[in-house]
């Protein structure tokens, strides 16, 4: 950890006011000033065990301490002491669904099982991409893969030097280990969701927010580890019974945990399936099975920009500006479409009914 760092008012007050509305103009320094979470609560509160209090959920979320955690990335996890958390009625699955029928409703064509092998540029500028050996013809390209992706899509000599060192310079985010679990047990008298700080886990009882995700008398239980990026490597190649082995010890061992939290748990267990860091790189394509994207630590590597140097080709999701989760992703996506929506080959013409 760091010997000293500066205090919000020491911040604040190197930091030209960039004009903007008063009130925000605070708010926004102190997400630009790269902060950490540490020297926030620093600046506010003496007591130790207060401010450790304080960093919990924020550490528990993101995989970092307070003094590795930038301000802009906790700020956020602080909105579940004011409004609480939200979870989708009928389980994330709903949210992709609703985007793929807004494209659909809008003329557009959802593939799925397709894999992005390489971005088509021609003079600076983007064709189009080729998925399972079709090429597909398109003036904007929007990549929603991780960045670090970027080089083996794009190749190294379409983009500059100085673009190739940053994308080489990103770390993946931490990983994670899940335990589903399907159990014959009413839970209703539980919360939600549960973080155990002495044994490092998160249990999430989804079916108590949507008792349609479980059958009368069962129970949807996640029980979840956050992990660093290196413990990708610790269980070995997808598909060897050394794999296999370490991620039935793994989950036997986070069931235990959480068997200590919801006595019973691991007797009433109908159905159980995990996912190791390779399980997430697998089905996000996210190095090191990254939940995050990259490294969201103070000190890491700056996000690349939405807009690429290759005219036409964007990029979106968790490795871009405001960063990882759910609510970020959207406003990255907001972001670009906004930019799109003014290339002229998109804007609408306008006429009476539109004006
Ligand atoms: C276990 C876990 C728990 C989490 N909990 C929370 C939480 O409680 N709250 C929260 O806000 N966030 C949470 N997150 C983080 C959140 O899920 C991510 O930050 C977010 O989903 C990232 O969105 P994205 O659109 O950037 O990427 P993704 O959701 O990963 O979508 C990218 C998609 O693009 C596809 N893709 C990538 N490369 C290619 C290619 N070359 N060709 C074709 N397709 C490609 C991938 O397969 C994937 O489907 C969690 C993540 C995990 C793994």
């Amino acid at each position: 950890s760091r010997a000293h760092e500066p205090g919000e008012a020491w911040v604040l007050g190197r930091i030209p006011d960039q004009g903007l509305w008063p009130s925000n103009a605070r708010f926004y320094r102190l997400l630009r000033s790269g902060m950490t979470l540490k020297g926030l609560l620093d600046s506010y509160f003496e007591d130790e065990e207060l401010k450790a209090f304080l960093s919990i959920l924020a550490e528990a979320y993101l995989g970092t301490r307070a003094e590795e955690t930038p301000v802009a990335s906790a700020l956020p996890i602080f909105g579940y002491y004011i409004d609480g958390g939200y979870y989708p009625r009928g389980s994330s699955q709903a949210l992709a669904d609703l985007l793929a029928k807004a494209i659909e409703d809008h003329g557009g064509e959802v593939l799925t099982r397709y894999r992005v092998e390489r971005v088509v540029i021609e003079g600076g500028a983007v064709r189009g991409v080729v998925a399972n050996g079709e090429f597909f013809e398109a003036p904007i390209v929007v990549l929603n893969t991780n960045a670090m992706n970027l080089l083996d899509l794009v190749g190294e000599e379409s983009l500059p030097s100085d673009y190739v060192w940053h994308i080489k310079s990103l770390k993946p985010s931490v990983t994670a280990f899940v335990v589903y679990l399907g159990v014959e047990m009413d839970l209703s008298g539980y919360p939600p969701l549960i973080k155990s700080l002495d044994d490092g886990v998160g249990i999430a009882i989804s079916s108590n927010l949507d008792p349609s995700l479980a059958p009368e008398g069962h129970a949807c239980v996640n029980v979840i580890t956050v992990l660093p990026s290196e413990a990708y490597d610790a269980f070995g190649e997808h598909g060897t019974p050394e794999y296999t082995a370490r991620k039935r010890a793994f989950s036997e061992e986070l069931v235990e945990k959480a068997s200590k939290l919801i006595p019973g748990l691991k007797e009433r267990i109908v159905i159980m399936d995990a996912a190791t860091p390779r399980t997430f790189e697998r089905y996000t394509l996210n190095p090191h099975g990254a939940i995050y994207g990259l490294d969201q630590s103070a000190g890491a590597p700056e996000r690349p920009y939405f807009k690429t140097p290759i005219k036409g080709l964007y990029l979106v999701g968790a490795s871009t500006f405001p960063g990882g989760g759910i609510e970020a992703v959207v406003i990255s996506g907001i972001i670009a479409a906004n930019d799109i929506s003014n290339w002229p080959s998109v804007r609408k013409p306008v006429t009476a009914r539109n004006a």
